[in-house]
């Protein structure tokens, strides 16, 4: 058994073989899974052996690119103990037409016991849950969710700034296609953030009255007083771009400066969940500042995958 003994309290009524968004977590369960990332991120960091899904063999399934979603779960089953094996669908029978049920079912019968599954339908993952046996974690689904993202999302905000109660949390962009805030709308007000989220009025549509969110008229009014702001890429593969009328535009009326982030707090952060276009929703002086917590997001990616990889699968 992993883990203090509040840690260990605090997974020991995980119940969920699946993480499919972060709105079906209760609070307990979510303080109890950052809590295990950061036990298991001190431990990672000491080099200790931690190898408790040493009997698993956890399935990459990316039928999207990914770098840095890909490349933290395979670290952190490995820092596991645990085998992966990594479909690559433009080389397996996926890209012969194969169902994506077919697909997982093959990979679960060859052994695989845990699925990390990234697709570009919205709610794949949920059907890969009702159709396999083995635990599904979601690595982003469409415009859908983004679980994991949102977590190491919450636990760098969290080690920069303590408690996220009361935090004022600007999220700037392409709100409406991206997954990544759509998590981040369901778990940070459930840590007691007040989430303002600016954008182009087509990158904001449906979003009045989501619990705990509030839409701001514009950037001046989303960034003043921030405590933290996160800025998003254009979801341009997900016909997003008609929603503006060019990048230079974007850029001069939403793209995040070190001037323009002068209205938030003095030492507000600035989160990104990458990949960045630099120079357009973010300039390339303030990504590399040092209000910068993009590399930290990337860090934190490892020990919250590692935590969430060892709930799913009952390994603590
Ligand atoms: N990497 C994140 C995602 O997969 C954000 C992005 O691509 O803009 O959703």
């Amino acid at each position: 058994m992993i883990g203090s003994p509040t840690t260990a309290d605090a997974v020991a009524a995980w119940p969920h073989r699946y993480l499919l968004d972060v709105d079906h977590l209760s609070r307990a369960e979510i303080e109890g899974c950052l809590a295990l990332a950061v036990e298991m991120r001190a431990r990672r960091e000491a080099r200790e052996r931690m190898d408790v899904l040493r009997d698993e063999i956890v399935g990459l399934a990316f039928y999207e690119p990914s770098t840095r979603t890909r490349v933290s779960f395979e670290l952190a089953a490995r820092a596991l103990g645990a085998t992966t094996v990594d479909l690559s669908v433009a080389g397996s029978s996926a890209g012969k037409g194969e169902s994506l049920i077919d697909t997982l079912r093959t990979l679960e019968r060859t052994g695989v016991t845990t699925i990390v599954l990234r697709h570009a339908a919205s709610g794949a993952p949920y059907l890969a849950a009702r159709s396999t046996g083995a635990p599904i974690v979601n690595a982003g689904d469409g415009t859908h969710a983004h679980p994991t993202q949102a977590l190491l999302d919450a636990l760098t905000l969290r080690d920069a700034l303590g408690e996220l109660h009361g935090r004022k949390v600007a999220i700037v962009g392409d709100v409406a296609h991206s997954r990544v805030a759509r998590s981040n709308l369901h778990l940070l007000p459930r840590l007691g953030a007040s989430v303002w989220i600016a954008g182009p009025p087509a990158f904001l549509a449906g979003f009045q009255g989501w619990p705990g969110v509030r839409v701001a008229a514009d950037l001046d009014e989303a960034l003043l007083d921030a405590d933290a702001v996160m800025t998003l890429r254009i979801q341009l593969e997900r016909a997003a771009g008609g929603g503006i009328p060019s990048l230079a535009e974007y850029a001069a009326g939403w793209g995040l400066t070190t001037e323009r982030l002068a209205k938030a707090r003095p030492t507000a952060p600035v989160l990104h969940p990458g990949p960045t276009n630099e120079g357009v929703e973010i300039s390339a002086e303030l990504a590399a500042s040092e209000r910068s917590l993009i590399g930290r997001q990337v860090m934190n990616g490892v020990p919250v995958r590692m935590a969430v990889l060892a709930l799913v699968s009952g390994a603590v």
